[in-house]
This record gives structure tokens, C-alpha cells and sequence, in this order.
């Protein structure tokens, strides 16, 4: 496990330090080379420390090759971002096009692939089997570039959870609720990672999408995951084993979490790293609290299995947290219509709602009994329980489904002059309570943005337009990992 010094974004000095730690840890990237970064949104101005960034790519690109050289058959760049945003989209406002144009490599976006389900098999797993991008199932030779970021649902994002993004429409939301960290192992189980690059040069602080710049000016390097991530932990003064993704990881053999079973290597130490980083919040907080002193009061009881959490971290509460930064108003908290938005079991709560507000229950497991605005109410439980869901049998779900289907309940609560409405859905995405506050909310809709709308269309149409010529040719047929 390295850590180089790498002062600002220079593709030179990145693509020097990581061909020599390729070299030192005898690495050589062969047949079908997969570079991966984490682009689950971008944009220079709106999401400008999300992502990884393309010079670090530049220069991992050009490592990658001068050490694998012809033993590299294909090489390519490939993604799938988040939100439903289309991946051509975002690689275009990261800039990596310019980066594959310049090495003369393809981009890959996993919407176009087709689907391998692979047999999981460790003690632990949420399933027998999970649902994997093609060409992350082929790859010879795979290259993880996160970016170094802390999380609100997770705590840290960096080479284990890079792959939670990865799966097409219709699997990538079964088990994104509070179950989430298992599902980043399950992946992990079926994903070997030949060489990961975290970019920590400007690591991202607090939010998923809108996080806060901390300059590092750190490069890390090395074959382990578990060791990766546990490193990144140290650097931020948190304890690795109280990261779920990472404790389970390692009971499944993946890698270790502790000090003395990683070899620091590099120009930077440890301690070095860790005075740069400061100290760092926790950026988990539940949605309750995130929303507290704002237009919005949340409020959130149990998901359905208590006994595991009291709270869906990876669920619906931490998408209406990322929504309204997706909305990309500043004072969209404060601008925000009164609402309250209500999240689990809250049976037995006074929901406190005030003349004038909007009251919203969302997801499939929220339940309540008991008076709102002086009526008797009764919402009951639509969850399916997990081992009821089969994601052989899962369907994809259009953002333009989701953006009608918000758009109907918002009309036929107005129609029935309600004051309350349900939204279901486990989970209820980001996509979904960006357009409830959108509608409800009375704030700008990003869908409709005129530097968004264009872009998203088009890129939305040649996504479709690959998808049905797969299902034509039949290329987008799911197949299992022998081939069948
Ligand atoms: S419906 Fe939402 S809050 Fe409930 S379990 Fe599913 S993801 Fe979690």
C-alpha cells in the first residue's frame, strides 16, 4: 500500500508513481484491461469534487500502459454513474473523453451492457447470486480509481463501495436500504480489483454528490482493497472496523483491517497523511437532524427488521439528504414549501404538523396511525420482505415513469384536496425526491434546467436507443458467469 506526494493534478508525476508501485508489486495489466473511476456525478461547477478527475486518469492510463504494454489486448474506460443520469453525460462534463481520445482507448458505459449473474457463496451473503456489468465480469485485468471521499450513509467511499453504482436499472436498487454495506461485500465477493488508484489529491468531504473540497495532495496505490480503504480510514482518524462495508470485508477474507497487516510504502507516512487531513467530521447524520432549522422537518422511525438498525442508512432518509443538494439552489432549504417528510414506522409518534404544510410518507415500509390534521389516517406497510424479492425477476423503472408517477400522485392529491400523500418505492431514489421537492416543494426542477434538459435528452435517447438494439440482437440478454 503506497502513498506518494503528488502536489496538484499533474498527470506526469501520477503516472510515474503508480507505474513504479505497479512495478514494485509486480503487477502487469494484461488481456482485458479495465479502467474504472467513480463518476456517479460530475460536473466541473455542481459536482466539481465528486469524481474522479481526468488527470489522474490521464496519467493512471498511461501507466497502465507503459507497464502492461502488449500483454494489454483492450484497453478501455468504463462506468456507470448515479441519479439517473446517463453515463455519457456525466463522462462528458468529467472530461473524460478527451482523456480516452488522447490514449485512444473506448469509454464503456454499463447501461449498454448486458447483465452476468454470478454465484455468491461466503458465509453472510444478502443472496445467492448478484447481477454484474459484463464487462466488469470479463475483465482480465481490473483498475479501480476511486475517488477519496467521506459519506453520509456509509462514513467512506473509496475502492470497496466504487462498485455499488455498478449494476443495471433494475438491480442496482434491490438491497439499497439499510442493508447496503452487506451488498458492497456480496460485490466484492465476485469483483477482483487487480490494482486500485484513489485520488486523493482533492478528496471530497460530507456529501455524496456536493462534497466539500480537502486538498491531500495524496495519490494511493496498491492491490488490496480492504487495505486501501482501512489506510484511507486511518488518514481520517476512523477507526476501520467501524466502517460495516469494511468489517464485513474482512471477515470474508478480503483483506486485513488492521495497522500491522498493511506495509506502508510511498514518500508520504502515515502520520504525514494524517496531519494533512486534519480532524474530520462524521458525515453521517440522519435525516431528522440534516434538516433541522429548514423548510422541512423530517422524521424518520424504523425500517422493517429494528433488531439490525434503527435507522435505513443507504435508504430513503439519505436520498431526500442528496436530493436537495441535486437541486442545486443554495437556499433551497429554506426556500423549500413547508413539508414534512415522514420515513419508517412512525406508528405511535405525533407527527407535530402545522397548518400549511405538506405532509409526505415515503417509501414502502413507512406506516402510521393516528390523527393528522384533525383526521384519522391509517398508512400500512407495503414493504416485500427480502427474501421475498427475486432479482431475476426485477424491472427497470424509467426516470420518466418515476417523473409521471410523482407527477400523478402530486395531481390527484390536489385533486382530492389532501394535505398528505404516500410515495412508494424501497428505496424511494434521489431521482423520485428531487422531483417531489420540485413539485411539492415549489423549487426548480434540474430535469428542466436549460443547461441540463438538452444534454440529459439526447444522452437519455442514445442510451435507449443502445439498450433496444441490444434487445433486438439479443446482446442484452442477462447470462450467467459460464456463458450460458
Ligand atoms: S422503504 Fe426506504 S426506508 Fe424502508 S426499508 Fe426500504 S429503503 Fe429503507
Amino acid at each position: 500500500m503506497y502513498l506518494f506526494d503528488v502536489q496538484g493534478y499533474d498527470p506526469d508525476r501520477i503516472r510515474a508513481v503508480v507505474a513504479g508501485a505497479m512495478r514494485e508489486m509486480g503487477l502487469k495489466p494484461r488481456g482485458r484491461t479495465l479502467v474504472k473511476p467513480n463518476c456517479v456525478a460530475a460536473h466541473p461547477v455542481y459536482f466539481a469534487h465528486a469524481y474522479t478527475r481526468p488527470e489522474g486518469l490521464d496519467g493512471v492510463i498511461a501507466a497502465v500502459r507503459d507497464v502492461g504494454g502488449d500483454a494489454i489486448d483492450e484497453l478501455v474506460l468504463g462506468e456507470r454513474s448515479g441519479i439517473t443520469i446517463p453515463t455519457r453525460m456525466a463522462f462528458h462534463h468529467a472530461g473524460y473523453p478527451a482523456v480516452a481520445r488522447k490514449h485512444g482507448i473506448p469509454c464503456r458505459y454499463f447501461e449498454d451492457d448486458r447483465s452476468v449473474e454470478v454465484a455468491l457463496k461466503s458465509d453472510g451473503r444478502l443472496r445467492d447470486s448478484i447481477f454484474v456489468p459484463e464487462s466488469i465480469a470479463d475483465a482480465d485485468f481490473l483498475v479501480n480509481c476511486p475517488k477519496f471521499k467521506t459519506h453520509p450513509w456509509t462514513r467512506v467511499t473509496m475502492a470497496l463501495k466504487n462498485f455499488i453504482g455498478i449494476q443495471d436499472d433494475a438491480h442496482r436498487l434491490i438491497d439499497h436500504d439499510y442493508m447496503l454495506e452487506e451488498k458492497v461485500a456480496d460485490l466484492q465477493e465476485v469483483i477482483r480489483q487487480d490494482l486500485i488508484v484513489i485520488d486523493a489529491v482533492v478528496a471530497g468531504m460530507g456529501r455524496m454528490l456536493t462534497p466539500s473540497p480537502l486538498p491531500l495532495n495524496l495519490i494511493m496505490v496498491g492491490k488490496n482493497p480492504v487495505a486501501t480503504d482501512a489506510a484511507g480510514c486511518m488518514i481520517l482518524g476512523i477507526d476501520p472496523s467501524e466502517v460495516r462495508h469494511l468489517r464485513f470485508c474482512a471477515e470474508r477474507g478480503i483483506g486485513s483491517l488492521s495497522p500491522e497487516g498493511i506495509e506502508f510504502r510511498g514518500d508520504v507516512s502515515l502520520d504525514e497523511a494524517r496531519r494533512r487531513a486534519g480532524d474530520v467530521e462524521n458525515a453521517m447524520v440522519r435525516v431528522d437532524k440534516f434538516f433541522e432549522g429548514s423548510s422541512i422537518t423530517a422524521i424518520s422511525g424504523p425500517p422493517p427488521d429494528p433488531s439490525h438498525s434503527d435507522y435505513c442508512w443507504g435508504g430513503c432518509p439519505g436520498a431526500m439528504e442528496e436530493a436537495i443538494d441535486v437541486i442545486l439552489q443554495p437556499d433551497a432549504r429554506t426556500r423549500c414549501r413547508r413539508m414534512r417528510v415522514v420515513y419508517g414506522d412512525v406508528r405511535g409518534m405525533d407527527l407535530g404538523e402545522q397548518p400549511g404544510e405538506t405532509v409526505v410518507f415515503l417509501g414502502d415500509c413507512t406506516r402510521y396511525e393516528g390523527k393528522l390534521f384533525g383526521k384519522r389516517v391509517e398508512i400500512g406497510s407495503t414493504y416485500i420482505p427480502r427474501a421475498e424479492k427475486d432479482p431475476r425477476k426485477a424491472k427497470a423503472k424509467d426516470v420518466f415513469v418515476r417523473m409521471a408517477s410523482v407527477y400523478w400522485t402530486m395531481a390527484m392529491t390536489l385533486l382530492r384536496r389532501r394535505r398528505h400523500l404516500v410515495i412508494r418505492g424501497c428505496p424511494v431514489s434521489v431521482a423520485e425526491h428531487v422531483l417531489l421537492l420540485a413539485s411539492f416543494g415549489g423549487l426548480k426542477n434540474p430535469y428542466f434546467d436549460y443547461r441540463v434538459v438538452f444534454p440529459f435528452v439526447w444522452n437519455w435517447i442514445r442510451t435507449k436507443a443502445r439498450r433496444l438494439m441490444g434487445l433486438i440482437t439479443g446482446r442484452s440478454r442477462p447470462r450467467l458467469l459460464d456463458g450460458k
